[in-house]
């Protein structure tokens, strides 16, 4: 239950909300030489001063292969993890600074640590799995962590809006006597399977505004934060709304699984020939052999960063497309332009960031460009 409030006024780009836009943007990109230079050089520490010592001691220790393994691969996560921290810290002052993030220190480092939890609960039997099957498997573990990522991402998709989502958010079934009922036959004129709409308090951590589609099958839902259903005018929450059922019937989050597994088992192909010929070359026992996991990571590093763009640019022209389907089923494309303009006030987002960062790291064009598109389509 929502209390009825007054209709904004339709919003205009407001100039001076893009020149701190653009001073934030360009702030966040020379940030990006720095991390790649403290990970790369931590990875190379690892790798050049850590690794064979700590294995050999390791061996001393233990003969138990998961207890090694779990030592090994831990630490070395906990070096990147503690090397890009103060990175972390820092993003996190800036977004403060600006007004973005409304989190205090208190509630942001609680995030993390829950956000270290999940990632250990999901990472650990992962990482038990990889390397059993490396032992068992030498020339076929490629294929079968592949179907153990698609498994994974499926189950992920599945859970997290119940079980994930929740501990960082509170989501409440939203129901208003004027909205709802234009969802909902937004819903079934598309004739889609979305099992709730849901609030949530996103007001509790940001200023920025957002909306997502997210779950499989029963666990379906979109969710419109508070920041969205307070701020905007019922057309731009309607056109939002239109935008997250375009990715509902183009079926983007099951093709997104897809793609993304498919990427990802040609990366474990590749790394799989990368540690064949280490085997051979270094004369490591096998690719089970933790020696041979620095080239792991390299392999997969390597491939994540000539893969990215290509996902984005996929990602990219979803997005297109699920822009165009709220133009043609929401209240038409001026609401959905007035949508992007409030969103471009709000949300801070660079409204000209450099082509080859669009090209290689955005999931979703840059705000102005949707902001065009939908005022040359033309539609009410
Ligand atoms: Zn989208």
């Amino acid at each position: 239950m929502s209390l009825p409030h007054p209709e904004p006024e339709r919003p205009q780009l407001d100039p001076e909300r893009m020149q701190i836009a653009r001073t934030y943007g360009r702030e966040r990109r020379r940030l990006l030489p720095l991390e790649i230079a403290l990970s790369a050089g931590a990875f190379l520490l690892w790798w050049d001063v850590i690794s064979n010592p700590l294995i050999a001691w390791l061996e001393s220790q233990t003969t138990g292969f998961d207890v090694q393994v779990i030592v090994y691969v831990g630490l070395f996560a906990a070096l990147m993890f503690v090397v890009n921290l103060p990175l972390d810290v820092y993003r996190h002052a800036r977004s403060v600074h600006y007004g973005l993030s409304v989190q205090s220190w208190r509630s942001w480092v609680v995030d993390l640590l829950k956000g270290l939890l999940i990632g250990a609960i999901i990472g650990l039997p992962m990482l038990l799995i990889l390397y059993h099957f490396l032992a068992a498997f030498p020339q076929t573990w490629w294929l079968w962590m592949g179907l153990v990522y698609l498994l994974l991402t499926i189950l992920m998709t599945q859970l997290a809006p119940v079980l994930i989502m929740p501990l960082f958010l509170k989501f409440t079934p939203y129901e208003d006597d004027t909205l709802t009922p234009r969802l909902r036959a937004l819903a079934e004129a598309a004739g889609t399977q979305v099992k709730g709409v849901f609030r949530t308090d996103l007001s509790s951590k940001t200023t920025a505004a957002n909306a997502w589609l997210s779950g499989l099958g029963r666990t379906r839902r979109i969710v419109l934060g508070d920041t969205l259903l307070d701020e905007y005018r019922a057309d731009e929450i309607v056109a939002v709304f239109a935008h997250e059922m375009g990715h509902q019937v183009h079926r983007d989050l099951g093709l997104g699984i897809l793609v993304s597994s498919l990427v990802n088992v040609v990366g474990f192909l590749l790394a799989g020939l990368v540690m064949n010929w280490t085997v051979a070359e270094f004369g490591y026992s096998g690719p089970a052999d933790l020696r041979a996991f620095p080239w792991l990571v390299l392999t997969l590093t390597g491939f994540g960063i000539l893969t990215s763009p290509l996902l984005n640019g996929w990602s990219r022209s979803r997005e297109w497309m699920a822009d165009r389907y709220a133009y043609d089923h929401g209240p038409g494309s001026s609401a959905f332009a007035d949508a992007m303009i409030r969103l471009s006030n709000q949300n801070l987002a660079d409204p000209e960031p450099p082509a080859w960062m669009v090209w290689y790291s955005y999931s979703h064009p840059p705000v102005t460009e949707r902001i065009r598109a939908a005022q040359a389509a033309g539609s009410p």
